[in-house]
């Protein structure tokens, strides 16, 4: 089923999707099993799966120095799909991205993912370089978003990017995509990133699923602005909830967004990182109290690492 599917059925009851980060390399996928263990009782529509792409890393040597090397520390996201597909019984929504990509690599991949049966991808560039920030494309690939999407409905029409393919069978795949309710980092300003969220959705992207965000009101003038910019798909807010101290200021910095400072006074009292995760899960149930209030009752949930708050949370919740 694609997500707008899933969206049109759930018929006003609640349900929150969760999102995964594949584990570190050398792993096992136990690890991904032993996380959606705990989460599948709470029925989730679907899970997301991120991609990473290979970063550069410095690497101690026998000598003491530090050598760069390029390394990709969390492979699998298509793998790690198909099994959790075949395992639960779920809808998986890999992340596909443009960054480090050819087209003719992203087509192959494609066709991956069309063997393995899996329908919905969700489609973003990927980050910039982390020390300069900026992000280069392939040469042979995609700069934004929106021209991986042409690249995957030309796919579902029939047109691959090999001029040679006979008689190509047609894809069927759901494109969602990433919006920013305080704006994308790089952008000027909400309005023109709006612009190009309209594209997105203009070149095929069913649904919009948000950065983390920490205020409701936030997201309401965002979902607003949508609304008045023509965009009509459906938003689905994306959240997550505290758990360590260095948040307040790591995820402001990562992710261009603005911590309330009522959460913020919550979060220095605690006196360790056990008392923020309880204030995490506290916030974040009022968070989806009030977004379900409002008629927001698809819920995304971004886990890294243990789920024990994000179980706390659901239960509170669901
Ligand atoms: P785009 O939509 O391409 O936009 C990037 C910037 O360019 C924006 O400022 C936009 O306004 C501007 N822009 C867009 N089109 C044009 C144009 N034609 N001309 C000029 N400017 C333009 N990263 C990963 O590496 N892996 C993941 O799995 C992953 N999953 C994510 C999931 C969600 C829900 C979110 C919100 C983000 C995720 N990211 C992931 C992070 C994402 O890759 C970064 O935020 C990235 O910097 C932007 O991706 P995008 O798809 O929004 O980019």
């Amino acid at each position: 089923m694609t997500i707008p599917e899933h969206i049109a059925q759930t018929n006003g009851s609640s349900r929150i999707s969760y999102e995964l980060l594949p584990p570190v390399k050398g792993s096992s996928i136990n690890t991904i099993y032993e996380t959606l263990d705990q989460l599948m009782p709470f029925n989730p529509p679907f899970i997301n799966i991120t991609y990473h792409r290979e970063e550069v890393s410095y690497l101690k040597q026998p000598d003491g120095s530090l050598k760069p090397s390029v390394v990709r520390k969390r492979p699998g996201t298509v793998g790690i799909a198909a099994a959790i597909m075949a395992k639960y019984k779920v809808d998986v929504v890999p992340h596909i991205i443009c960054g480090g990509f050819s087209r003719q690599e992203t087509e192959d991949a494609l066709i991956d993912l069309d063997f393995l049966g899996i329908r919905n991808l969700l489609v973003v560039r990927g980050d910039g370089d982390k020390i300069t920030g900026r992000f280069k494309p392939n040469p042979q690939g995609h700069r934004y978003a929106s021209g991986l999407i042409e690249q995957i409905i030309a796919m579902n029409n029939g047109f691959y990017y090999e001029q040679y393919v006979q008689n190509p069978t047609h894809t069927h795949f759901s494109v969602g995509v990433a919006g920013y309710p305080e704006k994308h980092a790089e952008s000027p300003n909400l309005e023109e990133d709006l612009f190009f969220l309209k594209q997105k959705v203009e070149k095929g992207a069913e649904y919009i699923v948000t950065q983390m965000f920490f205020d409701n009101q936030v997201f309401f003038n965002f979902v607003k602005k949508c609304r008045e910019a023509g965009i009509k798909v459906p938003i689905i807010p994306g959240l997550k909830p505290v758990s360590i101290k260095e948040h307040l200021h790591v995820l402001p910095r990562t992710f261009n967004l603005t911590i309330p400072s009522d959460l913020v006074k919550e979060m220095n009292k605690c006196k360790d990182n056990q008392q923020v995760r309880q204030v995490g899960v506290e916030w974040t149930t009022n968070q989806i109290k009030e977004l379900i209030a409002n008629g927001h009752n698809f819920v995304h949930i971004y886990t890294m690492g243990k789920v024990d708050h994000i179980i706390k949370i659901s239960e509170n919740v669901l």
